[in-house]
């Protein structure tokens, strides 16, 4: 008789079979830093994570770099919101800060985006027909190069516009920062799944939505052209999101590009797990670990998460 479960019968037979592997390295760990924030503030749901000003941000990642956490991505949230003319100072002064404090201990990539900068909480820079792109395009570029400039070791465009990732390439290239990567939200699908982040990052919609320029998550041929066309433009690597609604296009979108595709573990399904754990009726750590060797069976080189910082003690 044929017995598949000759082999997972033990503890070591299983692992002698285990055909993925995960190391902490390929973990992301994403942090809010608030301007102007007197204390640290909880976001609901997202357990381990906080809103931080600078000091309590630069006491996490020390906490985390102990924990063996390296890759870090930053959601930066400026106090005062426009609707152009955007100011880097205070993002500028979070990166080199922490730049200053930890030098080359970690890498560092900054989420690229608008939508915490404006008023309306878009993508873009808006008129009354709808989205500037020229000059969104152009923001994008000189909020990639301020960063660069700061320290940053990556710039990561979530925006979904067309055409980002060329305008912040020759933008960083123009300034010398050709050895910069750029890691792209390829495949970004518009999702319920963003909500815990929303709160975060103060980028909740003020009218409408975003179906305007993110994916249509019916549509899996439209999916693999975003991220097809990201790595045209000079994407380094690529990223779906969320992980979990986006599972199916990993494989292709990476044979397809042949670059390194990561999966985004995203605050909704992040939170869900810890509401579940919550009501006792998960645990917590242990879903977190399924979840991720999930996303690497899916094939995911990366995975960015929430849950990071408890790798170590999850014996990742
Ligand atoms: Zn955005």
């Amino acid at each position: 008789m044929k017995r598949l479960m000759r082999l997972r019968a033990s503890q070591h037979l299983r692992d002698l079979c285990a055909e993925t592997e995960f190391s902490r390295a390929q973990l992301i760990q994403p942090f809010f830093v608030v301007e102007g924030l007197k204390n640290e503030e909880a976001i609901a749901g997202l357990r381990g994570n906080v809103r931080h000003n600078i000091p309590s941000a630069l006491r996490q990642i020390e906490k985390d770099l102990n924990d063996g956490v390296t890759q870090f991505l930053l959601f930066p949230v400026p106090a005062e919101k426009r609707d152009s003319g955007f100011d880097h100072r205070s993002t500028h002064q979070t990166i080199s800060e922490i730049r200053r404090q930890f030098g080359s201990s970690l890498c560092l990539w900054i989420d690229t985006c608008l939508c915490s900068y404006t008023t309306h909480g878009h993508c873009a820079v808006l008129d009354e027909r709808g989205i500037k792109l020229e000059e969104t395009l152009d923001e994008l570029a000189k909020s990639a190069v301020a960063f660069a400039e700061a320290g940053a070791d990556g710039i990561s465009p979530s925006d979904m516009m067309d055409g980002r990732v060329a305008r912040i390439r020759t933008g960083l290239d123009e300034k010398g920062f050709e050895m910069v990567p750029v890691m792209s939200y390829s495949t970004k699908f518009a999702s319920n799944f963003y909500g815990p982040f929303r709160n975060a990052a103060d980028s909740a919609p003020q009218f409408g939505d975003r179906r305007h320029y993110q994916l249509d998550v019916r549509n899996r041929n439209d999916a693999i052209a975003a991220s097809r066309r990201c790595a045209e433009e000079g994407a380094d690597l690529l990223m779906v999101k969320p992980g979990m609604t986006s599972l199916d296009l990993i494989r292709p979108i990476h044979e397809q590009t042949g670059r390194q595709v990561g999966a985004y573990q995203v605050s909704g399904e992040y939170a869900g797990m810890a509401l579940l754990a919550e009501q006792g009726l998960i645990k917590f750590e242990e879903a977190l670990l399924e979840t991720w060797h999930v996303f690497k069976r899916g094939g995911a080189q990366f995975v960015i998460t929430y849950g990071a910082r408890y790798a170590k003690q999850l014996g990742v």
